[in-house]
Formats: structure tokens, sequence, C-alpha cells
């Protein structure tokens, strides 16, 4: 049991830590008092006793290490040691001895002196307490003054020594957590099976040491043996504990490992202060898509190295996972000081990265958060210095200290973002196909694809709950990729078993901001190998209108592609004939409410009756969505509408029942697939 790290108070000067005051001093005259009495009788002291107290010196010096967290100084052995020598020669020589070994071991691990000193006296309190045992059995002078050997039946005092040096051993050290803040019981009760299991081991090397002598002196060192199998084992459980608990490409602390560490550092008794920071590489996956995970590989060693090089002493960086990382900044004075450290880092990482043949430059988006300020639980800190990290990217600020007042989500949003976050990643996602049928002859025209989050504990969650969440954080890029190259593949599938289907996918206001829209469409239709005709965007005509001049540049880019956009949801805002002609639209979707209250007549008729109008007049397509019944389809088709999508037709499904459902038509109408990705349908079948 290696006591605790941090430096008592004195300010904190109660009646119990007076008390536990005295009991260190106690321990320390009763330190004085042995070396006086041991001291005339040394030089007549046998080999066997030589022994065992060289063996105690060795068992203090090389701690057997089982947990390098728990605790982290080891096991000492040579507690064992002593103990043989308390049963065989009683308590003087016992103390003296513990106390050189403890000084000697503390001194070479460069222990402060109020820490030596505290321990000096607490175990030779302890090992005293231990001896009233021996005391109350008649034998205060030890087996060797009563000129006998260790019996079967002193086995029942034996353990009560063992007992009480526990009981008293641990007080003393959980008293001296108390003066840093934390209550007596819970200090004593903290791990307390972990110390009784090693101390047990331990210490049931004593009466083995003393039978071992009573044979021979000879046969003492023997036990080293056991000793070093015992040795190798806890280095192997030790190498074992370091993988769980790192991540093997870095050789960072993983997730778990910084989980502890934060519920550590929350749990200290000095409640220190300190910022944790989320770092998240911007265009790492590019590296990875372009240049092969070797490369990029190695690339997240050497920022994990880059990182290391820029903390502090005493500070922690983790490895979440993929591109991401976290830090522990201990004992931050006040958020100005994290931001620096964070800036750092974050510098360190613009140099640019020389691996084999090429050069790549990084960015990163570092969140942060703060203890206590931000939350006294590690989740909660976690979530937030995830959303100072999405701001972060989102803004393209490089760094945002997490800001209660900015932020409008609730703790319930926070929380669902994180998880989308990692849902993304886990492929929790999914897509669902809906088909779009020509009104004239029922062909298939295409099929909409419509994202489904499959939530492990809260179930399915709808995409108007989530896609507004991942538009205003940094994730609608990484959701519409997602979207964009699962919808491609499933094309590329339909293609090859001869179902040359079109696709379309749901783009939002965000995907138009920047590159990356532009960027995963050429690479997942380059990769996927399926013509442009074959992919559609769908896109409000709110988003469209209202930000154009912001998004033309990506506009262009898709049209450079070859990209056509569908304008969904039309008739809820306003579009400029100049507009729709001008970009590269071809289909127009009657928003729902229109088309459900069809059947009603009136104004919604000649509604639907001008976007129909409205459409052809451009030389675009109209499709109505949400039909539902075959009162809609009816006055759809008689509006000369020129496809509809809905109940009526088919529910969305997933990619196998989809491609049960568009293969089934297929095969009771064989049809020639055209190129532009119609298949003729069974005319009776939906009717
Ligand atoms: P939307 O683009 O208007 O998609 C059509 C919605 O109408 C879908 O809802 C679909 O399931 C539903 N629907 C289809 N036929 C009928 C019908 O006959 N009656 C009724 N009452 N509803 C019908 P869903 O799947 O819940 O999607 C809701 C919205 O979420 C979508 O509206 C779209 O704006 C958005 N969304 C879905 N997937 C994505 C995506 O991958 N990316 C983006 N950015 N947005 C998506
Ligand atoms: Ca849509
Ligand atoms: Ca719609």
């Amino acid at each position: 049991m290696g006591g605790t790290t941090d430096r008592p108070s004195l300010a904190r000067f109660s009646l119990f830590s007076a008390t536990w005051h005295l009991c260190v001093w106690l321990g320390w005259v009763l330190v004085a008092y042995s070396v006086v009495r041991v001291a005339p009788s040394v030089a007549r002291m046998p080999l066997a006793f030589w022994i065992i107290a060289a063996l105690a010196l060795v068992g203090e010096l090389r701690p057997v290490r089982t947990s390098g967290f728990f605790d982290p100084q080891g096991t000492v052995t040579s507690t064992g040691y002593v103990f043989a020598i308390l049963y065989v020669w009683g308590l003087w020589p016992a103390v003296v001895l513990h106390a050189a070994a403890t000084t000697l071991s503390e001194l070479q691990k460069h222990k402060p002196p109020w820490k030596l000193f505290f321990n000096v006296g607490q175990y030779a309190l302890s090992i005293g307490s231990a001896a009233l045992v021996l005391h109350a059995v008649g034998l205060g002078g030890g087996l060797a003054e009563a000129g006998r050997g260790l019996r079967g039946s002193d086995l029942p005092w034996v353990v009560a020594t063992w007992v009480i040096w526990f009981l008293v051993n641990n007080a003393l050290v959980s008293g001296l957590a108390q003066e840093s803040g934390r209550t007596f019981w819970t200090e004593f009760a903290d791990d307390i099976w972990f110390y009784v299991v090693t101390t047990a081991a331990v210490l049931a090397l004593s009466p083995l040491i003393v039978l071992a002598a009573s044979a021979s002196g000879w046969y003492i060192p023997l036990l080293l043996i056991p000793m070093f199998a015992v040795h190798k084992a806890a280095k192997l459980s030790l190498v074992e504990q370091h993988q769980a608990l790192h991540d093997s490409l870095t050789g960072l602390p993983n997730r778990k490992y910084l989980h502890r560490i934060l519920d550590h550092a929350i749990n200290s008794p000095g409640q220190e202060p300190f910022a944790l920071a989320i770092l998240d590489l911007d265009r790492f996956k590019e590296v990875n898509d372009t240049l092969g995970h070797a490369v990029g590989d190695r690339l997240l060693e050497l920022v994990a190295k880059r990182i290391r090089g820029a903390l502090r002493p005493g500070d922690t960086v983790a490895r979440l996972g993929g591109d991401e990382f976290a830090l522990h900044l201990a004992g931050v004075d006040g958020q100005q000081h994290a931001a620096q450290v964070a800036e750092r880092i974050r510098s360190a990482l613009t140099e640019p990265f020389h691996l084999e043949d090429v050069v790549l430059e990084l960015e990163a988006s570092i969140g942060v958060s703060y203890f206590p300020d931000h939350g006294s639980d590690v989740h909660v800190l976690m979530q937030r210095a995830d959303v100072a990290m999405y701001l972060a990217k989102g803004t393209q600020t490089d760094i945002e200290v997490y800001d209660l007042a900015r932020d409008h989500n609730s703790t319930d949003r926070l929380g669902l973002l994180a998880a989308l976050r990692r849902a993304i990643e886990a492929g929790e996602l999914e897509l669902h196909y809906q088909p779009k049928v020509a009104l004239a002859d029922r062909s298939v025209v295409g099929v909409e694809a419509l994202v489904r989050w499959n939530h492990p504990v809260r179930g399915f969650i709808p995409p108007d709950e989530f896609i507004p969440l991942a538009e205003t954080s940094g994730l609608m890029h990484q959701l519409t990729e997602f979207v964009v190259s699962t919808a491609l593949d499933q094309a590329a599938a339909w293609r090859r078993d001869g179902m040359p289907v079109a696709v379309a996918v749901n783009v939002s206001a965000r995907d138009l901001h920047g590159p990356e829209l532009v960027r995963a469409v050429r690479r997942s239709l380059v990769r996927t190998g399926v013509p442009a005709d074959l992919l559609k965007l769908e896109l409000t005509e709110r988003t469209l209108m209202a930000q154009h001049s912001r998004v033309s540049e990506t506009i262009d880019g898709l049209e450079k592609l070859g990209i056509a956009l569908s304008l969904d949801d039309f008739g809820t805002g306003y579009s400029s004939m100049f507009m729709l002609k001008r970009l590269p639209v071809s289909e127009l979707k009657v928003d729902r409410s229109f088309v459900s209250r069809l059947s009603e007549g009136g104004e919604d008729v000649s509604i639907v009756r001008t976007i129909i109008d409205l459409a052809h007049a451009l030389g675009l397509k109209a499709v109505g969505e949400g039909v539902e019944t075959e009162e809609m389809w009816e006055a759809l088709a008689e509006l000369g509408c020129d496809s509809a999508q809905g109940w009526l037709i088919a529910r969305p499904m997933p990619a196998e029942p989809a491609t049960a459902w568009l293969r089934e038509r297929l095969l009771a109408f064989p049809a020639e697939a055209s190129g532009t990705g119609r298949i003729r349908l069974l005319a009776a079948d939906t009717a």
C-alpha cells in the first residue's frame, strides 16, 4: 500500500488530524527506541537474520507491479520478510529493518521528505500494533527468545497480526487523505479489496520464511524462485493491461484509459481544475481515401508524436479512434491557458508532414471544456468538448471553448449529436429506398434514398429529428458523404444486376457550402463507375434560392459532373423563373401537402396545375410526392404530372426488399432497361 500522493494541507488542522500527526510521531519514537534496543545486539544476530534482512531490502527495491493504475508504486514484498523477523526476533529489529527499507526505497524513488517522514512513521506504528498480538500470547520477545519454532497452533495469532497491521496501516493512510478533503471512510474503502488481496499475498509468505529459517537459513533464498515467477506473471499482466488501455497504432492511451484518468482527476481529493480538449483532424478521410490506409496510419503516428511533443509533462493525449484525439490538460489555471496549449498543438500540426514522397498539410479543429465549470462528470465534459469541437469545425475558428450561452442544444440534443457522430462511423445509419414511377405507364423512373438511424437504445430515429441536428454541427458533410457513397454503391449493384435505376439523394443547405459535396460525389462516381445521369440530388427550393450566391460554386461543380438537381417540396418557397432556367434543375417535386389535398378540389388543384405547367414550360419533369390514394394518383395523372412517389406505390424499403421489388417487376415484365434508368413495369401491377 503506497500511501497517497497529495501533500497534506496543514491548514485544515482539526482534532482528527492532530491525532493523526501524533500517531506518525509516535511511530518515529518507536523507530528511535528500536534502534537503541537493537544496537547492542546487532553483532550477535545469526546468519538467517541477515539473509532475511537482505531479501527485505531487495523486496523493497523491486516491488511487484500488478496494476499500473490502482497501485502505481507496486506491492512491496519486504513486509513479508519484516514479519518473519518480527515473529522470530521480536519487534525491535523488525521496526528498524522496515524503517531502513522504507527510507531506502523512498530515496530511490526521489520522494519528497514529508512523504518519507510519513511512511516511516506509519509503517513503524503498524508493525508496533501487530506486535501487541505477540505480547498478548506471551511471545513479546519473539520465537527465538522463547526457544521454540512455529507450530500449527500459532496460526490464529499469526493471522491476527496481519489483520491488525492492515487495519492500522490503512487507517493511517486514509487519515492522510482526510486532510486533503476526502472523507476518511471513502478513502478507507477505496480499492480496499485490491489491497486486501495484495497484502495477504505478501504477508502469507512470512510464516513460510520462518519455517524455512528454522530448518536452515540457506533455504530462505529459495523463496526468491517463486517470487521471481510472481514478478514475471505480474509483468505479463501489466503488458496485457497496457494493451487493453492503449491504442495499438500510435501507442497512445485509448478512450478507456482517458476515462480512467478523467475519473481519477475528478475524484481526486484536491479537485484541481483541468481542461479536456477534443481534437479532430480536418480532411483526414481524404488522405485515407486517396493515398490508402498505410499512408493514413503513418500520418496518424506522426500526428500522435507531434501532439505528444507539444504537451507539458503531466498532460495526457489519448486517441479516441479514427482521426480523433482527446487531451487531458492537468491543473490549468484559467481558460486562457488551455487555449494556449490547444493553439500550440494546432500549430504543431500545421507544419507540413513529409511522408515517403508526399507532403501533406493538415488542420485540426479543437473543442475545449473545463472541469469543474462545464461539468463534473466525464460524459458531460466529453460531450461539451465535442460540441465545442463541432462549433470549431462549423465556424472554421479552429479552437472553441465550450460556451453554455451559445449552446442552444439541450443536454438531450447534445447526447444525440455525439451519438450521431459515432453512429455514422459505426454504420448505424442505413438507407431506405422509395421508388418513383411514371404516371403514364408505371415504369420506374428512379428511387429516392432516405436515411434511417437505428439507434441501439432509442430505436428508430426519424431523419427529421437528426438531420437538423447534423446541419447545425459540422456533421452534415460526413452524413451526406455516407449517403452519397452508399446510394451509389447500391446503384452500382443494381446496374450490375441489369437494373440501371437512377438514385436521388437529399442534400441540405449546409452541404452546398464548401467543396466537400462536389468532392464526395466525384469520388463516389469514380469509385463505383456509375454514370452521372444515374445520380440526382434533391434540394428544397428554399435552400437553393435563399443562398444562391454562396452556393453557386457547388452548383457549378455539380453541373460540370453532369449531375441534375431535383427541387424538393416545391411550392412551399419562392422561386424565380430566371433561376429555375439557369440552374441544372431537371425536375420539380410537388410538395406532399398540396398532393394530399388534391381530392378536396379548390385552390390546391390550381396550385398543383400551375407547378406542373411551369415545369413543362421550362422543359422539366413534375413529380408528385406523398401519393397515398388512388384519387391522388388519378388527379395527378389528369393534371399531366409526369411521375409519382408515395405509399400507394411503395413505402421506403431497405436495400434488400427494394431490390426484390425492382427485380419482381422486371421478371414479371422483362423490359429493355433503358440507358436513362427507366424500367418498364407490368401495367396492371400497381393499379
Ligand atoms: P423528403 O425529401 O420530402 O422525403 C419524403 C418523405 O416523405 C420521407 O420521409 C418519406 O418517407 C415520406 N413519404 C413518402 N411517401 C409518403 C406518403 O405517401 N405519405 C406520407 N405521409 N409520407 C410519405 P422521411 O424518410 O421521414 O424523410 C423526411 C425528410 O428528411 C425528407 O423529406 C428529407 O428532407 C430528409 N431526409 C431524408 N433522408 C435524407 C438524407 O439522406 N439527407 C438529407 N439531407 N435529408 C434527408
Ligand atoms: Ca426528398
Ligand atoms: Ca419532399
